[in-house]
């Protein structure tokens, strides 16, 4: 029975200093800040005191239990640390140390003074309460990778629950002093949940890292970098192939002689005023409007659920706020303007592409007619004139 407890213990410590292993590599491999290297530091302390344990078990004295208690303790205190690093970001360090200053500060004076039995029990306890800390954090981090948390929540859970059942079997013995590992039926089911917990709980925090910088990428390749905007391609993946209605409006910016601004105060004044205006652009931007940056100076709003008429006015809302704006360069104040072309869709659909054209064209009769206003597609003159003269 010992013999078998103690291969199985080696088993654990092997598997867990192979998935040490493992989540070094795919943090190295990137080095970006993560949990993963946290989990590393965890497994380090958990490997080590699975290695002085697994001694004592063979080679019981009061050095190793305080020694194991201590390593284990640690291990998990970072453990929990990392899940919160996890779902919160920031450093682990300043939370798993005091968490591992207090479990020590509990549990190993009794161990120190021969009541090693009771030593175990708060041992257990700690590790219990620490594992279902953590898969609370999971948790209530769920929302970002439902599938994998879920699982991780359940591996962490019962880690959890087999720690507070062999706590419980400590209890029932009753010995407050022992004098060797504890031996019983919940050492035996715990080392079994500990393995296949542990292989679970490392594929999946692996699986979650590659997630999460798949996401990443995702965001920042449908991400202007500049203004922060959706960029070109994440318009058209989202309205390239929607056909729009009559309701739906496209206006386009295009900031006013801007190679000017660029040649006169240089590239960065150019940045900053791309910016701010981007920022004016989503100044009032609800659930029914789109802004991207289309490329260079210039910008789209779609705005649905909207008449013509009232397109225009929101357009011209943009124009005169970022044309009354003082933008300061370096202690000068520069203004500058923006000109705008605006179309709908036809009453049955029309591609996102042909009405960009047609918003592109009153741009450039917005230009023509000398910058710094609205200019509405031809087609759409009539109706809004008709509009005005009947709600007048
Ligand atoms: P117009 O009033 O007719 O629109 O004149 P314009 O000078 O604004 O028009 P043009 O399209 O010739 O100039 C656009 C300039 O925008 C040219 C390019 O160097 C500059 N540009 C494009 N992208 C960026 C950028 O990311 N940052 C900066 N600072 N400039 C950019
Ligand atoms: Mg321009
Ligand atoms: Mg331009």
């Amino acid at each position: 029975m010992m013999l078998d407890y103690h291969s199985l213990l080696l088993a654990l410590g092997f598997s867990s200093a192979c998935l040490m292993v493992t989540l070094f590599g795919t943090w190295f491999s990137r080095r970006t800040d993560s949990f993963l290297l946290t989990l590393v530091i965890a497994l380090a302390f958990t490997v080590s005191g699975i290695g002085v344990y697994s001694a004592y078990t063979v080679n019981a004295g009061l050095v190793g239990a305080g020694l194991s208690y201590v390593l284990m303790m640690t291990g998990f205190a970072i453990i929990y640390a990392a899940s919160v690093q996890f779902r919160l970001g920031g450093q682990p360090w300043r939370r798993a140390a005091s968490i591992a200053a207090v479990s020590i500060g509990i549990g190993l004076p009794p161990i120190a003074g021969g009541l090693d039995g009771l030593g175990f029990i708060v041992m257990n306890l700690g590790m219990a309460g620490l594992l279902m800390g953590t898969a609370y954090q999971y948790w209530l981090a769920r929302a970002e990778s439902p599938g994998p948390l879920s699982g991780m929540v359940i591996l962490y859970a019962l880690s959890g629950l087999s720690f507070a059942l062999c706590a419980l079997a400590l209890v029932q013995d009753g010995r407050l002093s022992l004098g060797h590992a504890p031996d019983n039926w919940a050492e035996n089911l715990n080392l079994g949940v500990c393995i296949a917990g542990m292989t679970g709980i490392g594929a999946l925090s692996l699986a979650l890292h590659q997630w999460r910088i798949a996401a990443h990428h995702r965001i920042e390749a449908m991400t202007d970098p500049l203004t922060g905007l959706m960029n070109r391609r994440a318009l058209f993946d989202g309205h390239g192939h929607l056909a729009v209605t009559a309701s739906t409006a496209v206006v386009v910016f295009d900031i006013d002689r801007f190679k000017t601004i660029n040649d006169e105060h240089g590239h960065a004044a150019g940045d900053m005023v791309l910016k701010i205006f981007a920022s004016d652009l989503t100044l009032e931007l609800g659930g029914r409007k789109t802004a991207a940056r289309l490329g260079g100076e210039e910008f789209v709003l779609i705005l649905d659920e909207v008449m013509p008429g009232r397109a225009e006015r929101i357009a011209n809302d943009v124009r005169r706020r970022f044309a009354a704006r003082d933008i300061d360069i370096d202690g000068k104040i520069l203004r500058c303007t923006v000109s705008a072309g605006v179309a709908v869709g036809l009453p049955g659909g029309q591609p996102f592409e042909s009405v960009l054209n047609i918003a592109d064209q009153a741009l450039y009769e917005a230009k023509r007619s000398g910058r710094n206003r609205v200019e509405l597609a031809g087609h759409l003159r009539a109706i809004v004139a008709n509009d005005s003269r009947t709600s007048a």
